[in-house]
């Protein structure tokens, strides 16, 4: 075991080399098949293959660790990957979906997610969202007591079958990433356990409300270890079990375990791996694996994440003070959070040439930069790669997640088109159109086009 992650060989097969080989294929038949090159110099593509793969890895982690016939709605947090046929191809595998505002409910719901396998989470739900979500029996999770005010109200005026809950935040501290710890001392999430007097307006909650029958915390993303993921949870279990025994039955049924799951950004090797963490958890907080509560999960980064990969066109390559620098089509408008803090965010950059092929030869040290108008967009710094030269094709990996499906509008910058890959039995690639790339007419549009006179108008009263 290194840092929790377990490297048995049993977790470390070849399912990480295939991933590798299979982007390399996706790489090249972009390329020869046109989805890229020098008129599209930026695609997002997705490894359908690999997505089943970790989800099916998932579900086999809980079901090992968990009692037969335990209920485990594994909820897909639908911010990390906000593409409908992405939702859709999870549903398939099993998965439902975790939302937290109505773009995100309409998203699931285009997928087809059943409001059964749908839980609705944000910080900042209106009365219409509850109002909604409650009429067609969507799991909600209370974040504060004024929330949980408006749900009483809700629920006096009619009936729903919705599975109800409240968040609270175990506060046991922050990971590596301050933007992504959800359990520090003074996080905006949920009911903050250790203020005074919190855990027992909690109590009291579930005392007044036989309805409330759920209980959720999410500890973190990215940058949390698991033995803190795992402390998160225990605290959670222990708060369910004070509240049934203070009760006198058992009213919480069942417990929200959020997601966080940490992706490794440093290589192709997933870890720590589901099973890792189903283990972890086991053996932190065994009662909570013995029957007696459903399980929600809600992971995002770790299911997407290493199955997505941007590819962008060496548009120029440069050189200034000394230094290489390729001028490329990705830059902060897919990797936003790389580009602004890039200690925290790094990515892996790949080079293919100009057919689509792992670039060979020594390594240079060079800047991987993006097409914004500011000097700090750059995908890598100072990163040892084969040069990369005009024409040439730069990859940011593992941005299945969180990436290139967050598009940041800078520069007016179009969306990149998204494709799915998956081997076409013969040898070859085949690819499913997911998102189209955004027209310059929609960027219109988008940013007021239909408006364009509106303000002219407009003036000091009394002066023409
Ligand atoms: C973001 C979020 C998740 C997913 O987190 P990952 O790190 O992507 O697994 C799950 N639950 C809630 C409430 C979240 O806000």
């Amino acid at each position: 075991m290194v840092n929790g992650y377990s490297d048995s060989a049993q977790d470390r097969d070849d399912s990480d080399v295939e991933r590798a080989v299979r982007r390399h294929g996706a790489v090249r038949a972009a390329v020869e098949q046109g989805l890229l090159g020098q008129d599209t110099p930026i695609v997002g593509l997705l490894d359908v293959i690999g997505i089943r793969e970790s989800a099916a890895r998932l579900r086999a982690a809980f079901d090992e660790v968990t009692a037969p016939g335990t209920p485990v709605l594994h909820a897909f947090a639908v911010k990390a990957t906000p593409l409908v046929p992405v939702l859709r191809l999870l549903r398939d595998e099993g998965i439902g979906a975790e939302v937290a505002s109505p773009g995100e409910l309409a998203l699931a719901r285009a997928a087809g997610v059943a409001p059964g396998r749908t839980v609705l989470d944000s910080p900042a739900k209106t009365p219409a969202e509850l109002r909604e979500a409650l009429a067609l029996g969507i799991a909600v999770n209370a974040d504060n007591p004024q929330e949980l005010d408006r749900i009483d109200a809700l629920m006096r005026s009619a009936p729903s079958r919705s599975p109800l809950g409240i968040r609270v935040n175990p506060q046991v501290g922050g990971g590596s990433i301050e933007a992504t710890s959800t359990a520090t001392a003074t996080s905006k999430f949920g009911v903050a356990l250790r203020d005074a007097g919190a855990r027992e307006w909690v109590v009291r909650a579930y005392a007044d409300r036989p309805w409330l029958s759920r209980l959720h915390a999410h500890t973190g993303s990215q940058g949390i270890p698991l033995t803190l993921l795992a402390q998160g949870v225990a605290e959670t279990y222990a708060l369910a079990e004070e509240i049934n025994r203070r009760i006198g039955r058992p009213q919480i049924d069942t417990i929200d375990i959020g997601g966080g799951l940490p992706v490794n950004f440093a290589s192709d090797a997933t870890a720590p791996t589901y099973a890792d963490y189903a283990r972890a958890l086991r053996e932190a907080v065994p009662g909570l694996f013995d029957g007696r509560y459903g399980l929600v999960t809600e992971f995002g980064r770790s299911l997407l994440a290493k199955h997505g990969t941007v590819v962008a066109r060496v548009e120029y390559a440069k050189s200034a003070g000394g230094r290489p620098v390729a001028v490329t089509h990705a830059g902060v408008q897919v990797a936003t959070r790389t580009v602004y803090a890039p200690g925290a965010w790094p990515l892996r950059i790949a080079a293919y040439d100009g057919k689509g092929r792992p670039k060979e030869g020594p390594e240079v040290i060079q800047d991987v930069a993006g097409p914004a108008c500011f000097a700090g967009d750059l995908l890598a710094r100072e990163r040892a790669l084969p040069l990369l030269q005009q024409g040439d094709y730069a990859a940011a990996l593992d941005t299945g997640a969180y990436y290139f499906a967050h598009h940041y509008a800078y520069n007016s910058l179009a969306r990149p088109g998204i494709y799915g890959f998956a081997p076409d039995g013969n040898g070859g690639v085949v690819f499913a159109t997911v998102r189209e790339e955004q027209t310059v007419q929609e960027i219109v549009a988008e940013s007021g086009g239909a408006h364009a006179g509106a303000l002219t108008p407009l003036r000091a009263p009394g002066r023409d």
